[in-house]
């Protein structure tokens, strides 16, 4: 059968590693979430206590890093320099430095050329930012997935406090709202809806009624 691209974007809280490991797992394809690379990127400028703003640093760093991903039962483990760092880049201080790190054009397309690399081949999902604007524009099925502010920063309040993270909900909605303006308004690649996108709000519905309709699409789409 034809195994085709999947793009999921969207902002913060939007629900799409949910939504894109399950549809990755009913359809048996690979899960790549692009974030995550940002995420090692960041951590690695910050072990390293690199000038973000040294475009000659960052090359130098993407050169030397290595990132990959082993799936698990939970999605994907994030491998940086061949140490698992899943947990470490998931604090909300990583989360605003990969935010920042990623206006950087040196990050941008070293990372560029990983995802192109890892999704060519097909049947795979990827979530991010830029997925079907700028990875792969010919993906065959594109979704942007959204929801308010609220609910976006209840969500990543909740994931945060289970893991036992000493945060407030103000304080997440705020981080949320923050990187939603840095990720629309930066240069290149700026979260953005493609054209041919289909818009889910995911405000009001459920994860199962998300996936199944993303099923749908593709095979419709896989039929063709
Ligand atoms: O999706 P996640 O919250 O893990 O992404 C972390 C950060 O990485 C985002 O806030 C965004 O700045 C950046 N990112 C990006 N392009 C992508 C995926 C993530 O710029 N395709």
């Amino acid at each position: 059968m034809k195994k085709i691209i999947v793009a999921i974007d969207g902002p913060s809280g939007s629900g799409k590693s949910t939504v894109a490991k399950l549809l990755a797992k009913k359809l048996g394809y690979t899960y790549i979430d692009t974030g995550a690379m940002y995420r090692a990127i960041a951590l690695q400028a910050k072990r390293e206590n690199i000038n973000i703003n040294s475009g000659a640093a960052l090359s130098n760093l993407c050169d030397r890093v290595q990132i990959g991903f082993v799936p698990d039962n939970d999605g994907l483990r994030t491998i940086l320099n061949g140490v698992d760092v899943s947990e470490e880049i998931r604090t909300p201080d990583m989360s605003m430095a990969a935010s920042d790190i990623s206006s950087k054009k040196e990050v941008r397309q070293s990372l560029l050329s990983l995802q192109r690399r890892m999704g060519e081949t097909g049947g795979v999902v990827l979530e991010g930012r830029d997925v079907g604007t700028v990875i792969f524009p010919n993906a065959e099925a594109k979704f942007f997935l959204d929801a308010s502010l609220e609910e976006r920063g209840k969500r990543r309040y909740k994931e945060l406090a289970a893991k036992g993270l000493d945060v407030t909900l103000e304080q997440t909605i705020e981080d949320v709202k923050k990187r939603d303006i840095n990720d629309s308004s930066r240069d290149i690649a700026p979260l953005k809806m493609a054209a041919d996108s289909i818009l889910i709000d995911s405000t009001n519905v459920g994860i199962k009624e998300v996936v199944e309709k993303m099923i749908r699409v593709v095979n419709e789409k896989v039929d063709r």
